[in-house]
Protein backbone atom coordinates (compact mmCIF):
# COMPACT_ATOMS: atom_id res chain seq x y z
CA UNK A 1 0.00 0.00 0.00
CA UNK A 2 1.09 3.96 -0.90
CA UNK A 3 0.71 5.92 1.79
CA UNK A 4 -1.12 9.00 1.16
CA UNK A 5 -0.96 11.90 3.46
CA UNK A 6 -3.06 14.95 3.29
CA UNK A 7 -2.30 18.75 4.63
CA UNK A 8 -5.87 20.11 4.49
CA UNK A 9 -5.45 23.79 5.64
CA UNK A 10 -8.81 26.15 5.73
CA UNK A 11 -7.82 29.45 4.03
CA UNK A 12 -8.37 31.84 6.50
CA UNK A 13 -5.43 33.07 7.50
CA UNK A 14 -1.30 32.74 7.76
CA UNK A 15 0.16 29.40 7.61
CA UNK A 16 0.53 29.35 11.79
CA UNK A 17 3.49 27.14 13.79
CA UNK A 18 0.61 24.16 14.67
CA UNK A 19 -0.67 24.02 11.20
CA UNK A 20 2.94 24.21 9.73
CA UNK A 21 4.26 21.62 12.01
CA UNK A 22 1.23 19.48 11.03
CA UNK A 23 1.66 19.99 7.11
CA UNK A 24 5.60 18.80 8.19
CA UNK A 25 5.43 15.73 9.90
CA UNK A 26 2.42 14.73 7.46
CA UNK A 27 5.49 15.31 4.91
CA UNK A 28 8.02 13.49 6.49
CA UNK A 29 6.14 11.07 7.31
CA UNK A 30 5.54 10.26 3.53
CA UNK A 31 8.86 10.85 2.28
CA UNK A 32 9.79 8.52 4.79
CA UNK A 33 7.44 5.74 3.37
CA UNK A 34 7.47 7.27 -0.18
CA UNK A 35 4.48 8.26 -0.32
CA UNK A 36 2.15 10.95 -2.02
CA UNK A 37 1.78 14.30 -0.32
CA UNK A 38 -1.35 16.12 -1.64
CA UNK A 39 -2.31 19.49 -0.52
CA UNK A 40 -5.80 20.38 -0.36
CA UNK A 41 -7.74 23.54 0.14
CA UNK A 42 -10.56 23.34 2.62
CA UNK A 43 -12.62 26.14 1.75
CA UNK A 44 -16.57 25.56 2.08
CA UNK A 45 -16.68 28.02 4.95
CA UNK A 46 -16.49 31.22 2.47
CA UNK A 47 -17.57 33.53 5.30
CA UNK A 48 -14.01 32.78 7.61
CA UNK A 49 -11.96 32.62 4.26
CA UNK A 50 -9.34 35.70 4.00
CA UNK A 51 -8.22 37.48 0.39
CA UNK A 52 -5.11 35.82 -0.59
CA UNK A 53 -5.06 32.93 2.27
CA UNK A 54 -4.46 30.28 -0.57
CA UNK A 55 -1.32 31.85 -2.35
CA UNK A 56 0.14 32.56 1.14
CA UNK A 57 -0.20 29.36 2.22
CA UNK A 58 1.59 28.01 -0.84
CA UNK A 59 3.82 30.63 -0.70
CA UNK A 60 5.23 29.13 3.22
CA UNK A 61 5.08 25.79 2.23
CA UNK A 62 7.70 26.78 -0.34
CA UNK A 63 9.53 28.85 1.41
CA UNK A 64 9.91 25.98 3.70
CA UNK A 65 10.61 23.94 1.19
CA UNK A 66 7.43 21.56 1.61
CA UNK A 67 6.53 20.00 -1.81
CA UNK A 68 3.15 18.41 -2.47
CA UNK A 69 2.56 15.73 -4.78
CA UNK A 70 -1.10 16.83 -5.47
CA UNK A 71 -2.63 20.00 -5.02
CA UNK A 72 -4.38 22.77 -6.69
CA UNK A 73 -1.39 24.27 -8.39
CA UNK A 74 -0.04 20.95 -9.48
CA UNK A 75 -2.88 19.04 -10.05
CA UNK A 76 -3.16 15.39 -9.75
CA UNK A 77 -5.45 12.43 -10.61
CA UNK A 78 -7.52 13.36 -7.78
CA UNK A 79 -8.08 16.57 -8.52
CA UNK A 80 -10.13 19.22 -7.92
CA UNK A 81 -8.01 19.93 -4.84
CA UNK A 82 -10.18 23.21 -3.57
CA UNK A 83 -13.24 21.84 -1.81
CA UNK A 84 -15.24 24.90 -3.41
CA UNK A 85 -15.02 23.06 -6.56
CA UNK A 86 -16.11 19.86 -5.73
CA UNK A 87 -19.81 20.57 -5.13
CA UNK A 88 -21.02 17.79 -7.08
CA UNK A 89 -19.29 14.84 -5.55
CA UNK A 90 -21.08 16.37 -1.93
CA UNK A 91 -24.41 16.56 -3.40
CA UNK A 92 -23.78 12.72 -4.72
CA UNK A 93 -22.93 11.32 -1.66
CA UNK A 94 -25.88 12.89 0.23
CA UNK A 95 -27.61 11.78 -2.55
CA UNK A 96 -26.97 8.29 -1.94
CA UNK A 97 -26.79 9.01 2.27
CA UNK A 98 -30.35 9.95 2.04
CA UNK A 99 -31.18 7.01 -0.26
CA UNK A 100 -30.62 4.76 1.41
CA UNK A 101 -32.00 6.28 4.81
CA UNK A 102 -28.45 6.66 6.32
CA UNK A 103 -28.79 10.38 6.58
CA UNK A 104 -31.98 12.35 6.63
CA UNK A 105 -33.45 16.13 6.49
CA UNK A 106 -34.20 18.30 9.21
CA UNK A 107 -36.22 21.10 9.47
CA UNK A 108 -35.16 22.43 12.72
CA UNK A 109 -34.53 26.56 13.22
CA UNK A 110 -31.68 27.76 15.10
CA UNK A 111 -33.95 28.83 17.80
CA UNK A 112 -35.58 25.24 18.75
CA UNK A 113 -32.29 23.64 18.33
CA UNK A 114 -31.02 25.87 20.64
CA UNK A 115 -33.62 25.65 23.12
CA UNK A 116 -33.75 21.96 22.83
CA UNK A 117 -30.28 22.23 24.10
CA UNK A 118 -30.78 24.18 27.01
CA UNK A 119 -33.52 22.02 28.09
CA UNK A 120 -31.39 18.86 27.72
CA UNK A 121 -28.13 20.32 29.50
CA UNK A 122 -28.49 18.38 32.49
CA UNK A 123 -30.25 15.29 31.13
CA UNK A 124 -28.30 11.86 30.86
CA UNK A 125 -29.01 12.67 26.91
CA UNK A 126 -27.39 16.18 26.08
CA UNK A 127 -27.43 15.04 22.65
CA UNK A 128 -30.92 14.54 21.85
CA UNK A 129 -31.77 17.87 20.72
CA UNK A 130 -29.49 16.95 17.13
CA UNK A 131 -32.51 14.08 16.59
CA UNK A 132 -35.78 15.42 17.04
CA UNK A 133 -36.37 15.12 13.85
CA UNK A 134 -34.83 11.83 12.75
CA UNK A 135 -38.07 10.08 12.35
CA UNK A 136 -40.70 12.73 11.01
CA UNK A 137 -43.99 11.26 9.42
CA UNK A 138 -44.95 12.61 6.09
CA UNK A 139 -47.35 14.80 7.56
CA UNK A 140 -44.75 16.49 9.77
CA UNK A 141 -42.62 16.99 6.59
CA UNK A 142 -44.96 18.44 4.19
CA UNK A 143 -46.11 20.63 6.94
CA UNK A 144 -42.53 21.67 7.32
CA UNK A 145 -41.83 21.87 3.59
CA UNK A 146 -45.18 23.92 3.45
CA UNK A 147 -43.63 26.62 6.02
CA UNK A 148 -41.39 26.96 3.58
CA UNK A 149 -38.78 26.06 6.10
CA UNK A 150 -35.18 24.90 4.37
CA UNK A 151 -33.73 21.36 5.61
CA UNK A 152 -30.94 20.90 7.05
CA UNK A 153 -29.27 17.50 6.28
CA UNK A 154 -27.99 15.06 9.23
CA UNK A 155 -26.33 11.99 9.70
CA UNK A 156 -28.32 8.93 11.14
CA UNK A 157 -25.49 7.91 13.74
CA UNK A 158 -26.24 4.97 15.38
CA UNK A 159 -27.94 5.29 18.96
CA UNK A 160 -26.13 2.56 20.57
CA UNK A 161 -22.48 1.28 20.40
CA UNK A 162 -19.32 3.11 20.34
CA UNK A 163 -16.72 3.90 17.31
CA UNK A 164 -13.07 3.18 18.46
CA UNK A 165 -10.12 4.88 16.90
CA UNK A 166 -6.60 3.49 16.82
CA UNK A 167 -4.81 6.36 16.80
CA UNK A 168 -1.08 6.18 16.18
CA UNK A 169 -0.39 8.87 19.06
CA UNK A 170 -2.73 8.80 21.26
CA UNK A 171 -3.52 5.00 21.24
CA UNK A 172 -7.27 3.41 21.71
CA UNK A 173 -9.93 5.94 21.72
CA UNK A 174 -13.56 4.90 22.15
CA UNK A 175 -16.66 7.51 21.50
CA UNK A 176 -19.78 6.30 22.06
CA UNK A 177 -22.39 6.98 20.02
CA UNK A 178 -25.39 8.26 21.68
CA UNK A 179 -23.07 11.16 22.88
CA UNK A 180 -22.13 11.85 18.99
CA UNK A 181 -25.28 13.12 18.22
CA UNK A 182 -26.60 13.55 14.63
CA UNK A 183 -24.04 15.02 12.49
CA UNK A 184 -24.81 17.86 10.53
CA UNK A 185 -23.43 17.33 7.03
CA UNK A 186 -24.77 19.90 4.52
CA UNK A 187 -26.48 23.45 5.88
CA UNK A 188 -29.43 25.05 5.00
CA UNK A 189 -28.40 26.30 1.62
CA UNK A 190 -27.04 23.05 0.57
CA UNK A 191 -23.27 24.36 1.89
CA UNK A 192 -21.34 20.84 2.86
CA UNK A 193 -19.76 21.25 6.15
CA UNK A 194 -16.61 19.95 7.34
CA UNK A 195 -17.83 17.00 8.81
CA UNK A 196 -18.98 15.78 5.17
CA UNK A 197 -16.66 17.50 2.70
CA UNK A 198 -13.11 16.16 4.51
CA UNK A 199 -14.20 12.47 5.23
CA UNK A 200 -15.29 12.54 1.47
CA UNK A 201 -12.32 13.70 0.08
CA UNK A 202 -9.80 11.68 1.94
CA UNK A 203 -11.88 8.76 0.66
CA UNK A 204 -11.80 9.91 -2.86
CA UNK A 205 -8.09 11.09 -2.46
CA UNK A 206 -7.24 7.32 -1.33
CA UNK A 207 -5.51 9.03 1.80
CA UNK A 208 -4.15 6.52 4.36
CA UNK A 209 -2.97 8.45 6.80
CA UNK A 210 -4.76 11.49 8.56
CA UNK A 211 -2.15 13.54 10.61
CA UNK A 212 -3.43 17.04 12.19
CA UNK A 213 -3.90 18.52 15.85
CA UNK A 214 -6.19 17.20 18.64
CA UNK A 215 -8.62 19.50 18.45
CA UNK A 216 -9.90 17.89 15.70
CA UNK A 217 -9.89 14.35 17.78
CA UNK A 218 -14.10 14.74 18.17
CA UNK A 219 -14.58 14.73 14.69
CA UNK A 220 -12.79 11.60 14.13
CA UNK A 221 -15.41 8.90 14.71
CA UNK A 222 -18.36 11.11 12.85
CA UNK A 223 -16.00 10.61 9.93
CA UNK A 224 -15.02 7.56 10.59
CA UNK A 225 -18.99 6.62 10.45
CA UNK A 226 -19.50 8.25 7.32
CA UNK A 227 -16.62 6.87 5.28
CA UNK A 228 -17.84 3.01 6.78
CA UNK A 229 -21.42 4.39 5.73
CA UNK A 230 -20.52 4.58 2.28
CA UNK A 231 -18.46 1.57 2.03
CA UNK A 232 -15.42 3.25 2.44
CA UNK A 233 -12.08 2.63 4.82
CA UNK A 234 -11.66 5.18 7.16
CA UNK A 235 -7.49 6.06 7.27
CA UNK A 236 -5.39 5.39 10.24
CA UNK A 237 -5.33 8.46 12.48
CA UNK A 238 -2.35 10.29 14.14
CA UNK A 239 -3.50 13.25 16.59
CA UNK A 240 -0.92 15.74 17.33
CA UNK A 241 -0.94 17.31 20.44
CA UNK A 242 -1.47 21.13 21.01
CA UNK A 243 1.71 23.72 20.78
CA UNK A 244 1.94 25.70 23.53
CA UNK A 245 3.97 29.53 24.76
CA UNK A 246 6.48 28.65 27.74
CA UNK A 247 3.78 29.65 30.03
CA UNK A 248 1.90 26.59 29.18
CA UNK A 249 -1.50 28.41 27.43
CA UNK A 250 -2.29 27.93 24.09
CA UNK A 251 0.67 29.50 21.61
CA UNK A 252 -0.80 32.78 19.97
CA UNK A 253 0.38 36.12 19.49
CA UNK A 254 1.05 37.26 22.49
CA UNK A 255 3.86 34.57 22.92
CA UNK A 256 5.88 36.28 19.86
CA UNK A 257 5.86 35.81 16.25
CA UNK A 258 3.75 32.73 15.56
CA UNK A 259 3.30 32.67 11.98
CA UNK A 260 5.80 31.26 8.92
CA UNK A 261 5.62 34.28 7.31
CA UNK A 262 6.81 36.54 10.23
CA UNK A 263 9.69 34.19 10.87
CA UNK A 264 10.84 34.65 7.52
CA UNK A 265 10.65 38.37 7.57
CA UNK A 266 13.03 38.25 11.11
CA UNK A 267 15.69 36.45 8.88
CA UNK A 268 15.05 32.49 10.16
CA UNK A 269 17.09 30.07 7.64
CA UNK A 270 13.81 27.89 6.66
CA UNK A 271 16.02 24.72 7.51
CA UNK A 272 16.43 25.63 11.11
CA UNK A 273 12.72 26.50 11.68
CA UNK A 274 11.84 23.17 9.82
CA UNK A 275 14.20 21.26 12.24
CA UNK A 276 13.03 23.09 15.02
CA UNK A 277 9.44 22.38 14.21
CA UNK A 278 10.43 18.72 13.96
CA UNK A 279 11.55 18.67 17.45
CA UNK A 280 8.35 20.09 18.54
CA UNK A 281 6.54 17.22 19.90
CA UNK A 282 9.08 14.51 18.03
CA UNK A 283 12.54 13.36 19.13
CA UNK A 284 14.69 10.45 17.48
CA UNK A 285 17.02 9.69 20.30
CA UNK A 286 15.68 12.30 22.67
CA UNK A 287 19.05 14.20 21.97
CA UNK A 288 20.30 14.65 18.43
CA UNK A 289 18.86 18.52 18.48
CA UNK A 290 20.61 19.37 14.73
CA UNK A 291 19.78 16.86 11.67
CA UNK A 292 19.58 17.65 7.96
CA UNK A 293 16.04 17.36 5.81
CA UNK A 294 17.37 13.88 4.78
CA UNK A 295 18.27 12.94 8.29
CA UNK A 296 14.65 13.95 9.82
CA UNK A 297 13.34 12.03 6.74
CA UNK A 298 15.05 8.51 7.23
CA UNK A 299 14.49 9.05 11.33
CA UNK A 300 11.12 10.45 11.23
CA UNK A 301 8.24 8.32 12.81
CA UNK A 302 4.57 8.68 14.51
CA UNK A 303 5.22 6.33 16.74
CA UNK A 304 7.74 9.19 18.47
CA UNK A 305 5.41 11.47 18.39
CA UNK A 306 4.80 12.69 22.03
CA UNK A 307 1.37 12.90 23.19
CA UNK A 308 2.14 15.40 25.85
CA UNK A 309 1.40 19.08 24.48
CA UNK A 310 4.69 20.58 23.23
CA UNK A 311 6.63 23.86 24.61
CA UNK A 312 7.46 26.59 21.54
CA UNK A 313 10.83 28.29 23.02
CA UNK A 314 11.70 31.38 20.97
CA UNK A 315 15.13 31.16 22.49
CA UNK A 316 15.46 27.25 21.25
CA UNK A 317 14.89 28.14 17.87
CA UNK A 318 16.99 31.81 17.94
CA UNK A 319 19.77 29.29 19.13
CA UNK A 320 19.03 26.39 16.89
CA UNK A 321 19.09 29.23 13.98
CA UNK A 322 22.06 31.01 15.10
CA UNK A 323 23.85 27.03 15.24
CA UNK A 324 23.01 27.07 11.19
CA UNK A 325 23.89 30.32 10.80
CA UNK A 326 27.48 29.96 12.03
CA UNK A 327 28.20 26.53 9.79
CA UNK A 328 27.39 28.18 6.36
CA UNK A 329 29.96 28.78 4.09
CA UNK A 330 30.45 32.48 3.79
CA UNK A 331 29.34 32.36 0.25
CA UNK A 332 25.92 30.79 0.98
CA UNK A 333 26.23 33.13 3.85
CA UNK A 334 26.21 35.89 2.10
CA UNK A 335 23.66 34.63 -0.68
CA UNK A 336 21.07 33.52 2.37
CA UNK A 337 21.56 36.85 3.59
CA UNK A 338 21.48 38.70 -0.01
CA UNK A 339 17.87 36.77 -0.22
CA UNK A 340 16.61 37.71 2.95
CA UNK A 341 17.50 41.52 1.73
CA UNK A 342 15.65 41.20 -1.31
CA UNK A 343 12.62 39.61 0.34
CA UNK A 344 12.50 42.34 2.59
CA UNK A 345 13.01 44.81 0.05
CA UNK A 346 16.23 46.13 1.87
CA UNK A 347 18.11 48.81 0.21
CA UNK A 348 21.36 47.01 1.67
CA UNK A 349 20.23 44.27 -0.87
CA UNK A 350 22.58 43.13 -3.93
CA UNK A 351 25.25 45.43 -2.14
CA UNK A 352 28.73 44.41 -3.60
CA UNK A 353 30.57 44.78 -0.10
CA UNK A 354 27.93 42.28 1.61
CA UNK A 355 30.46 39.32 1.19
CA UNK A 356 32.94 40.97 3.09
CA UNK A 357 31.03 41.54 6.62
CA UNK A 358 30.16 38.18 6.42
CA UNK A 359 33.19 37.45 8.65
CA UNK A 360 32.65 40.21 10.77
CA UNK A 361 28.77 39.19 11.43
CA UNK A 362 28.66 35.29 11.33
CA UNK A 363 29.65 34.92 14.97
CA UNK A 364 26.70 37.18 15.94
CA UNK A 365 24.05 37.03 14.34
CA UNK A 366 20.87 35.04 15.78
CA UNK A 367 18.82 35.45 12.33
CA UNK A 368 19.22 37.63 9.20
CA UNK A 369 17.08 39.88 10.22
CA UNK A 370 19.19 41.37 12.70
CA UNK A 371 21.43 42.05 10.19
CA UNK A 372 20.82 45.98 9.52
CA UNK A 373 20.70 47.70 13.15
CA UNK A 374 24.24 45.58 13.58
CA UNK A 375 25.83 46.50 10.53
CA UNK A 376 23.93 48.62 7.70
CA UNK A 377 25.25 51.89 8.41
CA UNK A 378 28.62 50.52 7.27
CA UNK A 379 27.06 49.97 4.36
CA UNK A 380 24.91 52.96 3.39
CA UNK A 381 25.99 56.33 5.21
CA UNK A 382 22.39 56.85 7.27
CA UNK A 383 20.77 59.49 9.93
CA UNK A 384 22.87 58.33 13.44
CA UNK A 385 20.30 56.61 16.20
CA UNK A 386 18.81 60.27 17.58
CA UNK A 387 19.44 57.86 21.21
CA UNK A 388 22.95 57.19 20.33
CA UNK A 389 23.69 60.73 19.05
CA UNK A 390 22.20 62.25 22.28
CA UNK A 391 24.70 59.63 24.14
CA UNK A 392 26.96 61.04 22.00
CA UNK A 393 26.36 64.71 22.88
CA UNK A 394 26.81 63.37 26.52
CA UNK A 395 29.79 62.12 27.13
CA UNK A 396 32.34 64.99 28.27
CA UNK A 397 35.71 62.35 27.13
CA UNK A 398 34.03 62.66 23.55
CA UNK A 399 35.42 65.77 21.81
CA UNK A 400 39.14 64.82 23.10
CA UNK A 401 38.37 61.08 22.11
CA UNK A 402 37.53 61.97 18.78
CA UNK A 403 40.03 64.57 18.41
CA UNK A 404 42.71 62.21 18.91
CA UNK A 405 41.48 59.17 16.71
CA UNK A 406 40.97 61.84 13.78
CA UNK A 407 45.08 62.39 14.30
CA UNK A 408 45.65 58.95 15.05
CA UNK A 409 43.61 57.61 11.93
CA UNK A 410 45.17 60.19 10.11
CA UNK A 411 48.65 59.08 10.37
CA UNK A 412 49.10 55.49 10.88
CA UNK A 413 50.32 53.91 7.35
CA UNK A 414 48.44 50.40 6.76
CA UNK A 415 44.90 51.10 7.64
CA UNK A 416 44.74 47.29 9.22
CA UNK A 417 42.07 46.19 11.85
CA UNK A 418 45.70 45.23 13.93
CA UNK A 419 47.34 49.04 13.16
CA UNK A 420 43.81 50.47 13.83
CA UNK A 421 43.28 48.10 17.32
CA UNK A 422 46.94 49.68 18.45
CA UNK A 423 46.06 53.48 17.63
CA UNK A 424 42.73 53.36 19.46
CA UNK A 425 44.82 51.23 22.37
CA UNK A 426 47.06 54.09 22.78
CA UNK A 427 44.63 56.86 22.92
CA UNK A 428 43.26 55.07 25.64
CA UNK A 429 47.01 54.91 27.24
CA UNK A 430 46.59 58.84 26.10
CA UNK A 431 44.02 60.10 28.22
CA UNK A 432 43.96 57.18 30.52
CA UNK A 433 40.55 56.19 29.62
CA UNK A 434 39.39 52.73 29.94
CA UNK A 435 38.51 51.62 26.36
CA UNK A 436 35.09 50.84 27.14
CA UNK A 437 34.58 54.88 27.84
CA UNK A 438 37.08 55.71 24.95
CA UNK A 439 35.36 53.30 22.55
CA UNK A 440 31.76 54.17 22.92
CA UNK A 441 32.05 58.10 21.23
CA UNK A 442 34.23 56.28 18.55
CA UNK A 443 31.64 53.17 17.78
CA UNK A 444 28.73 55.86 17.86
CA UNK A 445 30.92 58.49 15.55
CA UNK A 446 31.55 55.32 12.63
CA UNK A 447 27.85 53.68 12.58
CA UNK A 448 25.65 56.03 14.37
CA UNK A 449 24.49 53.40 16.94
CA UNK A 450 25.61 51.78 20.03
CA UNK A 451 26.78 48.68 18.17
CA UNK A 452 29.40 47.96 16.31
CA UNK A 453 30.11 44.10 14.17
CA UNK A 454 34.16 44.46 15.44
CA UNK A 455 35.19 48.39 15.98
CA UNK A 456 38.85 48.08 14.86
CA UNK A 457 37.16 45.85 11.26
CA UNK A 458 34.42 48.30 10.92
CA UNK A 459 37.08 51.54 10.68
CA UNK A 460 39.03 49.07 8.32
CA UNK A 461 35.72 48.41 6.62
CA UNK A 462 34.91 52.09 5.96
CA UNK A 463 38.82 52.92 5.15
CA UNK A 464 40.59 55.91 5.97
CA UNK A 465 38.45 58.29 3.99
CA UNK A 466 35.14 57.46 5.40
CA UNK A 467 35.69 56.79 8.83
CA UNK A 468 37.73 60.48 8.84
CA UNK A 469 34.62 62.15 7.83
CA UNK A 470 31.94 60.39 9.80
CA UNK A 471 34.33 60.71 13.10
CA UNK A 472 34.63 64.81 11.80
CA UNK A 473 30.97 64.84 11.85
CA UNK A 474 30.43 63.76 15.21
CA UNK A 475 33.57 66.05 16.37
CA UNK A 476 30.94 68.89 14.62
CA UNK A 477 28.26 68.03 16.65
CA UNK A 478 29.56 67.20 20.45
N1 LIG B 1 -9.44 22.11 7.41
C1 LIG B 1 -9.19 21.76 8.78
C2 LIG B 1 -8.51 22.89 9.49
O1 LIG B 1 -7.81 23.67 8.89
C3 LIG B 1 -8.29 20.57 8.95
C4 LIG B 1 -8.97 19.33 8.65
C5 LIG B 1 -8.25 18.06 8.93
O2 LIG B 1 -7.00 18.02 8.94
O3 LIG B 1 -8.94 17.09 9.08
O4 LIG B 1 -8.65 22.98 10.70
Amino acid sequence: MTVRVRFAPSPTGFLHVGGVRTALYNWLFARHHGGVTVLRIEDTDTERETEGAIEQIQRSLDWLGLDFDESPRTGGPHGPYLQSERAETYQAAVDQLLEQGLAYRCYQTPEELEAARTAARHTDDPAAPTRLHRDLTSEQISRFEGEGRPAIIRFRTPLEGETVVEDLVRGRIAFEHRLLGDTVLMRGGGAPTYQLANPLDDMAMGITHVIRGEDLLPSTPRQKLLIEALGGRFPTTAHLSMILGPDKKRLSKRHGAASVEEFREQGYLPHALVNFLALLGWSWDGETEIMSIDELIERFSLERVNPAPAVFDHQKLAWMNGAYLRELAVDDYAAGLDAHLIDAASPLAGNPRLGELVPMVQEKLGAFGEFDALAGSLLVDREPDPVAWDKLKADENAPKVLDATITMLGAISAFSPEAIEGSLRSICDLLDLKPKHAFTPIRIAITGSTVAPGLYESIAFLGRDESLARLQRARAAV
